[in-house]
Protein backbone atom coordinates (compact mmCIF):
# COMPACT_ATOMS: atom_id res chain seq x y z
CA UNK A 1 0.00 0.00 0.00
CA UNK A 2 1.04 3.49 -0.70
CA UNK A 3 -0.23 6.50 0.88
CA UNK A 4 -1.50 9.71 -1.98
CA UNK A 5 -0.93 12.89 -1.76
CA UNK A 6 -4.26 14.65 -1.02
CA UNK A 7 -4.86 17.06 -4.23
CA UNK A 8 -5.61 20.82 -2.81
CA UNK A 9 -7.82 23.56 -3.76
CA UNK A 10 -6.70 25.64 -7.40
CA UNK A 11 -6.06 22.10 -8.42
CA UNK A 12 -8.00 21.65 -11.41
CA UNK A 13 -8.62 17.98 -10.84
CA UNK A 14 -11.14 18.90 -8.17
CA UNK A 15 -13.37 20.67 -10.42
CA UNK A 16 -13.57 17.91 -12.70
CA UNK A 17 -16.83 15.66 -12.87
CA UNK A 18 -15.28 12.14 -12.09
CA UNK A 19 -16.16 9.43 -14.61
CA UNK A 20 -18.65 5.82 -14.05
CA UNK A 21 -16.63 3.11 -12.90
CA UNK A 22 -17.02 -0.30 -15.24
CA UNK A 23 -14.92 -2.55 -13.96
CA UNK A 24 -14.58 -3.11 -10.93
CA UNK A 25 -11.24 -5.18 -10.52
CA UNK A 26 -8.13 -5.79 -8.54
CA UNK A 27 -6.91 -2.42 -9.49
CA UNK A 28 -10.22 -0.81 -8.23
CA UNK A 29 -9.74 -2.78 -5.00
CA UNK A 30 -5.33 -1.83 -4.17
CA UNK A 31 -7.08 2.15 -5.27
CA UNK A 32 -9.44 1.63 -2.58
CA UNK A 33 -7.01 0.32 -0.17
CA UNK A 34 -4.56 3.36 -1.16
CA UNK A 35 -7.17 6.06 -0.36
CA UNK A 36 -8.25 4.48 2.70
CA UNK A 37 -4.67 4.71 3.75
CA UNK A 38 -4.37 8.18 2.62
CA UNK A 39 -7.65 9.08 4.80
CA UNK A 40 -6.55 7.17 7.95
CA UNK A 41 -2.59 9.02 7.59
CA UNK A 42 -4.72 12.28 6.95
CA UNK A 43 -6.71 12.05 9.34
CA UNK A 44 -10.02 12.11 7.68
CA UNK A 45 -13.81 10.36 7.72
CA UNK A 46 -13.87 10.27 4.45
CA UNK A 47 -12.10 10.58 1.02
CA UNK A 48 -13.47 10.66 -2.72
CA UNK A 49 -10.79 9.60 -5.45
CA UNK A 50 -10.84 12.89 -7.28
CA UNK A 51 -8.58 14.61 -3.66
CA UNK A 52 -6.34 11.67 -5.10
CA UNK A 53 -6.11 12.98 -8.37
CA UNK A 54 -8.16 9.38 -10.09
CA UNK A 55 -11.60 10.40 -12.10
CA UNK A 56 -13.88 7.61 -10.84
CA UNK A 57 -17.16 7.65 -9.02
CA UNK A 58 -15.76 6.42 -6.09
CA UNK A 59 -15.21 7.60 -2.48
CA UNK A 60 -14.04 5.89 1.19
CA UNK A 61 -15.22 6.62 4.69
CA UNK A 62 -15.11 5.36 7.76
CA UNK A 63 -17.32 7.50 10.57
CA UNK A 64 -17.10 4.90 13.33
CA UNK A 65 -17.76 1.16 12.40
CA UNK A 66 -14.69 0.63 10.22
CA UNK A 67 -13.64 0.86 6.73
CA UNK A 68 -16.45 1.35 3.69
CA UNK A 69 -16.60 1.92 0.23
CA UNK A 70 -18.93 2.87 -2.38
CA UNK A 71 -18.45 3.05 -6.35
CA UNK A 72 -20.99 4.69 -8.81
CA UNK A 73 -23.07 6.31 -6.00
CA UNK A 74 -26.04 8.40 -6.40
CA UNK A 75 -28.17 10.08 -4.04
CA UNK A 76 -31.66 8.63 -4.57
CA UNK A 77 -33.94 10.51 -1.97
CA UNK A 78 -32.91 12.67 0.81
CA UNK A 79 -35.29 14.38 3.85
CA UNK A 80 -34.45 17.15 6.31
CA UNK A 81 -32.12 20.38 7.25
CA UNK A 82 -29.22 20.00 9.28
CA UNK A 83 -26.64 22.82 10.24
CA UNK A 84 -22.87 21.37 10.26
CA UNK A 85 -19.07 22.33 10.78
CA UNK A 86 -17.70 21.00 7.72
CA UNK A 87 -14.19 20.69 6.92
CA UNK A 88 -12.92 19.37 3.63
CA UNK A 89 -9.32 17.64 3.09
CA UNK A 90 -8.72 19.86 0.21
CA UNK A 91 -9.00 23.17 2.31
CA UNK A 92 -7.06 22.38 5.03
CA UNK A 93 -7.29 23.88 8.15
CA UNK A 94 -10.56 25.78 7.48
CA UNK A 95 -14.37 24.78 8.46
CA UNK A 96 -17.62 26.30 7.81
CA UNK A 97 -21.07 26.07 8.92
CA UNK A 98 -23.33 24.69 6.03
CA UNK A 99 -26.85 23.69 5.54
CA UNK A 100 -27.51 20.06 3.52
CA UNK A 101 -30.50 17.58 4.05
CA UNK A 102 -30.49 15.80 7.24
CA UNK A 103 -31.03 12.09 6.11
CA UNK A 104 -30.03 10.50 2.52
CA UNK A 105 -30.54 7.18 0.72
CA UNK A 106 -27.79 6.68 -0.99
CA UNK A 107 -27.12 3.40 -3.23
CA UNK A 108 -24.10 2.19 -5.40
CA UNK A 109 -21.62 -0.88 -5.58
CA UNK A 110 -19.72 -2.72 -3.39
CA UNK A 111 -16.44 -3.87 -4.19
CA UNK A 112 -17.55 -7.32 -4.96
CA UNK A 113 -19.85 -5.76 -7.32
CA UNK A 114 -23.12 -6.04 -5.18
CA UNK A 115 -25.74 -3.31 -4.92
CA UNK A 116 -25.20 -1.80 -1.95
CA UNK A 117 -28.26 1.04 -0.50
CA UNK A 118 -27.16 2.92 2.48
CA UNK A 119 -29.74 5.25 4.62
CA UNK A 120 -27.93 7.68 6.97
CA UNK A 121 -28.49 10.34 9.40
CA UNK A 122 -26.57 13.87 9.98
CA UNK A 123 -22.70 13.10 9.94
CA UNK A 124 -22.51 10.11 7.93
CA UNK A 125 -25.33 11.84 5.46
CA UNK A 126 -23.45 14.88 5.81
CA UNK A 127 -20.45 12.93 4.62
CA UNK A 128 -22.03 11.18 1.81
CA UNK A 129 -23.13 14.44 0.23
CA UNK A 130 -19.53 15.98 0.31
CA UNK A 131 -18.11 13.18 -1.28
CA UNK A 132 -20.66 13.05 -3.93
CA UNK A 133 -20.19 16.54 -4.63
CA UNK A 134 -16.19 15.34 -4.80
CA UNK A 135 -17.26 13.68 -7.69
CA UNK A 136 -19.23 16.34 -9.43
CA UNK A 137 -16.35 18.31 -9.33
CA UNK A 138 -17.36 20.73 -6.47
CA UNK A 139 -16.09 22.17 -3.32
CA UNK A 140 -17.90 22.91 -0.23
CA UNK A 141 -16.86 26.57 -0.49
CA UNK A 142 -19.70 26.45 -2.95
CA UNK A 143 -21.97 25.72 -0.93
CA UNK A 144 -21.78 28.62 1.12
CA UNK A 145 -23.98 32.06 0.23
CA UNK A 146 -22.17 34.70 -1.90
CA UNK A 147 -20.92 36.82 1.03
CA UNK A 148 -19.59 33.81 3.09
CA UNK A 149 -17.93 32.47 0.10
CA UNK A 150 -16.23 36.07 -1.01
CA UNK A 151 -14.82 36.03 2.57
CA UNK A 152 -13.53 32.12 2.45
CA UNK A 153 -11.58 32.82 -0.60
CA UNK A 154 -10.11 35.67 0.57
CA UNK A 155 -9.26 33.39 3.74
CA UNK A 156 -7.56 30.61 1.34
CA UNK A 157 -5.59 33.18 -0.35
CA UNK A 158 -4.19 35.23 2.52
CA UNK A 159 -3.19 31.79 4.01
CA UNK A 160 -1.77 30.29 0.48
CA UNK A 161 -3.73 27.32 1.43
CA UNK A 162 -3.94 26.05 -2.73
CA UNK A 163 -1.83 23.96 -4.33
CA UNK A 164 2.06 24.76 -3.14
CA UNK A 165 0.97 26.34 0.41
CA UNK A 166 1.32 24.93 3.49
CA UNK A 167 -0.53 22.06 5.13
CA UNK A 168 -1.95 23.49 7.83
CA UNK A 169 -2.65 20.73 11.07
CA UNK A 170 -6.55 19.54 10.88
CA UNK A 171 -7.00 20.67 14.51
CA UNK A 172 -10.16 18.67 15.09
CA UNK A 173 -12.33 19.53 12.67
CA UNK A 174 -14.27 17.14 10.70
CA UNK A 175 -12.83 16.63 7.39
CA UNK A 176 -14.10 14.93 4.09
ZN1 LIG B 1 -13.72 17.22 0.86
Amino acid sequence: MAGYDIRLIGDPVLRQTAREVTDIDGALVRLVDDMLETMYEAPGMGLAAPQVGVQKRLFVWDVGPGPEAIVNPEIVESDGEWVFEEGCLSVPGLSWEIVRPKMVHIVGRDLDGNEVSVEADELEARLFQHEMDHLDGTLLIERLDADTRKIALKTIRDLQLGVGGPRPDGGGLTLL
